[in-house]
């Protein structure tokens, strides 16, 4: 019970079923991690057993370092399986087919209109956050490349500022927007690129991935100038679980990987609401050395535990009892209710 992960987000009848089938489906293939990837302890304790979506997926953290991780993990063929088959737009987005995908994601990107960068605004998360602090840091930069695309917001972004840019993405759904509406993607995954590029994003798309250290050798191979990550980070608090996340970062553990590379840091901050963390890197020539303090990591790492399992269980035990009872959707309406009467008093 105390390993339960209980931010469960309400799912769709259809997000259930794809839910359930994944947990049941004996094609994908798991692995599990004896050391962990940053200080190779093999003192490796587990967090949660579960997922938001209610996905069989353990998290684990490193007892010597304070690194946060899935444990077992989707090998990589499931992973790339996992991908191509849009099971994961599925089961996030909630859409029930392919061509709904295709439909509602060619709407969206039609109706969406690029704006011009300005100063970035870390107090709340917005969409172009990543594209105003990027563009308020640097402007020397004329090639761009975005891994794992997405949509494709951010190639459009950049056009508008008059960007050469590229987009690489597994999603074939996403890919037949892209050439319906004439931007530069490619289906494929990080190493299928080959040429360099002055700036290179990955978005949403580092937390994914397995192989760190060759991921990002690969990065520093592939930028010519600028590298910029943004991944959902923790500095307060636990950040939200969910399957495809292989990994779970702060600042020191992201800066691990990158910085004990060819990259010195430019900048890195954080959003105040969803703590997601944003940084951008230059290129350098020569391997730089980066040592966080484990002690500091790990005392960061259980101060969130505390304020998890103190504070938040207490919602659980009310949950589960109002649950029990039967009246927690009655319970939830009024709160929410409650919140927003008292949200629109204050803005
Ligand atoms: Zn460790």
């Amino acid at each position: 019970m105390f390993n339960e992960y209980f931010y469960l987000k309400e799912l769709t009848k259809l997000q259930k079923k794809f839910v359930n089938d994944f947990n049941k489906n004996s094609k994908l293939q798991f692995q599990k991690i004896d050391n962990c990837e940053i200080c190779k302890s093999k003192n490796i304790k587990l967090l949660f057993t579960n997922d938001r979506y209610g996905i069989n997926q353990k998290t684990c953290f490193c007892d010597d370092c304070g690194f946060v991780f899935s444990n077992p993990r989707m090998t990589e063929h499931s992973t790339q399986f996992f991908y191509n088959s849009d099971i994961y737009r599925y089961i996030y987005a909630g859409e029930q087919n392919e061509e709904i995908l295709f439909q509602n994601t060619l709407k969206e990107l039609k109706n969406y209109k690029p704006k011009y960068p300005k100063k970035p605004d870390f107090e709340k998360y917005y969409e172009q956050l990543y594209f105003d602090f990027i563009n308020n840091e640097v402007s020397d930069f004329e090639s761009v490349l975005d891994i794992g695309c997405g949509r494709g917001k951010k190639i459009i972004d950049f056009n508008y500022i008059g960007k050469t840019t590229r987009g690489i993405e597994p999603s074939k759904t996403f890919h037949k927007v892209h050439t319906s509406l004439g931007l530069n993607c490619n289906v494929g995954f990080i190493k299928d690129i080959k040429e360099k590029y002055d700036l290179v994003i990955l978005s949403h798309v580092f937390e994914h991935l397995t192989n760190l250290h060759e991921v990002v050798d690969i990065l520093s191979n592939i930028t010519k100038k600028y590298l910029f990550i943004e991944v959902p980070g923790h500095v307060t608090k636990f950040a939200s679980i969910q399957n495809a996340h292989n990994y779970y970062f702060s600042f020191n553990t992201l800066n691990h990987f990158i910085l004990n590379n060819k990259f010195t840091l430019i900048k890195s901050d954080y959003i105040r609401n969803n703590e997601f963390i944003l940084s951008l890197y230059k290129k350098t020539e020569k391997k730089s050395k980066y040592v966080f303090d484990k002690g500091l990591e790990k005392k960061m790492f259980k101060k969130m535990s505390k304020k998890y399992f103190g504070v938040y269980f207490t919602k659980y035990v009310i949950t589960k009892f109002l649950r029990i009872i039967g009246l927690e959707k009655i319970f939830k309406k009024i709160f929410n209710l409650v919140k927003d009467k008292y949200k629109n008093l204050h803005e």
